[in-house]
C-alpha cells in the first residue's frame, strides 16, 4: 500500500525526532516541542465594497514560549492552511533561538487574496483580526509581524485595533510597523540585509569572493529585491538572473536591480525587462551561479529539480524553499545551504530591535541597527558552522542542534517537564 505523503508540519517533526535523539533529549521536552502550545483558528466577518459581509477565516498558531514571548509574522494567501502556518509557528522557535533573541515562536495567517481587495476591504480584515485574536497577543505574551503579503500599512492598522482595544497606545504589540508609528530604521530591509551579512560569512569560509560573484534570486519582494540591491550595491555582486510568480529574467553580463524594480512597479512583473531574455523560474534555479537566493515561497526546491542546481551557496531567504528530499541532494552534492531559520533571520531580530525601542520608547540610528544585525548573524552563523563541522552533518541539522538545544534548557529551567 502506497505511504500517504507527509504533511509539511509533519516533515518538521521528523527533523525534531531526529535531533531530539542526537541530543538525548528527555521525552517530556521533545513532547513539549512536537506540537504548538495553542492555535486559534478565527472566522472574521468583513463589509466589502459592494455592501455585502464576508467571512474570512484567520489562524495564529502559537508554537513555543520557553524563550519568552511568541513571535511571527501574519501572511495573507488564497491557498494558506492550518498546516503551513503551524509549521512557520515551529520555525520561529527555532529562528528566534539560532539568532539567541528572547521571543518564542508563533505565526499567523488569514486565507485572502489581497490582490484583490481593496485598501478598504484590507483595513476592515486586518482590524477584524485582531479583534478576533487580541486577548492572545501582546507586547510580553505574542508579537506579530509582516510575512507574505503583508506590510507596514498592515502592521499600522493592527496596532491601532489593539490600542483601541486596550484604551492605551501599545506599538510594542507589533513590529515591522511604518516609522511614524514606533518602526525601526532599518527593518525594511533587514531580512535581506541580515542574508547577506550570512552569505558573507558562508563566502568567507568557502574562499568566494562575493566582488566578482553571480547571483541569481527567486521571488522579487520584500526579501529577494533588497538581496538583489544590497549585494549589487554594497558586495558589487553581478546579479544574473531574478524572478517573481511571473517568470524570471536573466542576462550574463548583469542587471541592475534598482531598474529592475522600477520596471516591476511600472507593470507589475521582472518580466518583459527591455535588457534581459525572459527565462522560466525553472531555469532560474538551475543557472550555474556562484549564489542562489530562493526568495519566494516554500518548496520551489524539490526532489525534481535538487540535482540540477549548481549554485555554490544556496541562500534559503524564504521560508522553506528545500523540500527535505532535495536538502539531501544538495549536501551530497556538496551545495553548501544556509537554511532558512538562520539566513532569513535578521528579519525578526531587526523586529526584537523594534520592539526594543518600543519599551523604551527611545530610537536608536540606523547605523546602530546594522551594527547590531551583523553581530547577531555573525554569532548565529558561526555557531552553527561550528556545530556543522564538528558533527559533521548540514548546516540544516546543526542549525536545529543549536536551537533545539537552546529551547530545551530553557523549558527545562521553568521546570516544565
Ligand atoms: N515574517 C518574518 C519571518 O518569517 C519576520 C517575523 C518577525 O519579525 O516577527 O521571520
Amino acid at each position: 500500500m502506497d505511504q500517504k505523503p507527509l504533511s509539511l508540519f509533519e516533515t518538521v517533526q521528523a527533523r525534531l525526532d531526529e535531533v531530539a535523539g542526537m541530543l538525548d533529549l528527555e521525552p517530556g521536552i521533545h513532547a513539549i516541542l512536537r506540537q504548538p502550545m495553542r492555535e486559534l483558528q478565527v472566522g472574521i466577518p468583513v463589509r466589502m465594497d459592494d455592501g455585502q459581509a464576508k467571512v474570512f477565516t484567520g489562524f495564529r498558531v502559537q508554537h513555543n514560549n520557553a524563550r519568552g514571548p511568541f513571535k511571527g509574522g501574519i501572511r495573507f494567501h488564497p491557498d494558506e492552511t492550518i498546516d503551513t502556518i503551524r509549521t512557520l509557528a515551529a520555525w520561529m522557535t527555532w529562528k528566534c533561538a539560532i539568532v539567541d533573541i528572547p521571543f518564542g515562536g508563533g505565526k499567523g495567517g488569514i486565507i485572502c487574496n489581497p490582490k484583490q481587495m481593496s485598501s478598504g476591504e484590507l483595513e476592515r480584515l486586518s482590524r477584524g483580526y485582531i479583534n478576533a485574536i487580541w486577548q492572545f497577543i501582546g507586547p510580553g505574551s505574542d508579537i506579530p509581524a509582516p510575512d507574505v503579503y503583508t506590510n507596514p500599512q498592515i502592521m499600522a492598522w493592527m496596532m491601532d485595533e489593539y490600542s483601541r482595544l486596550k484604551g492605551c497606545n501599545t506599538p510594542a504589540v507589533i513590529t515591522g510597523k511604518p516609522l511614524a508609528l514606533g518602526g525601526s530604521l532599518g527593518r525594511g530591509d533587514a531580512t535581506a540585509r541580515g542574508g547577506m551579512f550570512t552569505i558573507e560569512e558562508a563566502s568567507r569560509h568557502l574562499g568566494i569572493d562575493l566582488s566578482t560573484a553571480t547571483v541569481a534570486v527567486q521571488g522579487y519582494g520584500n526579501a529577494g529585491s533588497y538581496i538583489a540591491i544590497l549585494m549589487h550595491d554594497i558586495l558589487g555582486s553581478k546579479i544574473v538572473a531574478v524572478s517573481d510568480s511571473k517568470g524570471g529574467i536573466y542576462n550574463k553580463r548583469g542587471l541592475d536591480p534598482h531598474q529592475v524594480w522600477q520596471h516591476k512597479m511600472e507593470t507589475g512583473s521582472v518580466i518583459n525587462f527591455s535588457q534581459a531574455e525572459n527565462i522560466s523560474n525553472d531555469q532560474l534555479l538551475e543557472l550555474e551561479v556562484d549564489v542562489l537566493c530562493p526568495s519566494a515561497l516554500e518548496s520551489s526546491i524539490t526532489r525534481g529539480n535538487a540535482s540540477k542546481i549548481r549554485a555554490k551557496i544556496v541562500a534559503e531567504l524564504a521560508n522553506g524553499p528545500t523540500t527535505p528530499e532535495a536538502d539531501e541532494v544538495l549536501y551530497h552534492n556538496g551545495v553548501f545551504v544556509i537554511p532558512d531559520f538562520l539566513c532569513n533571520a535578521g528579519g525578526v531580530t531587526v523586529s526584537y530591535f523594534e520592539w526594543v525601542q518600543n519599551i523604551y520608547n527611545y530610537y536608536w540610528d540606523e547605523d546602530k541597527v546594522h551594527h547590531r544585525l551583523n553581530e547577531k548573524m555573525t554569532r548565529a552563523f558561526q555557531a552553527v558552522l561550528s556545530e556543522s563541522l564538528k558533527r559533521k552533518v548540514s548546516m540544516r541539522l546543526a542549525g536545529y542542534i543549536v536551537a533545539v538545544a537552546r529551547v530545551a534548557e530553557a523549558i527545562r529551567l521553568r521546570g516544565w517537564a
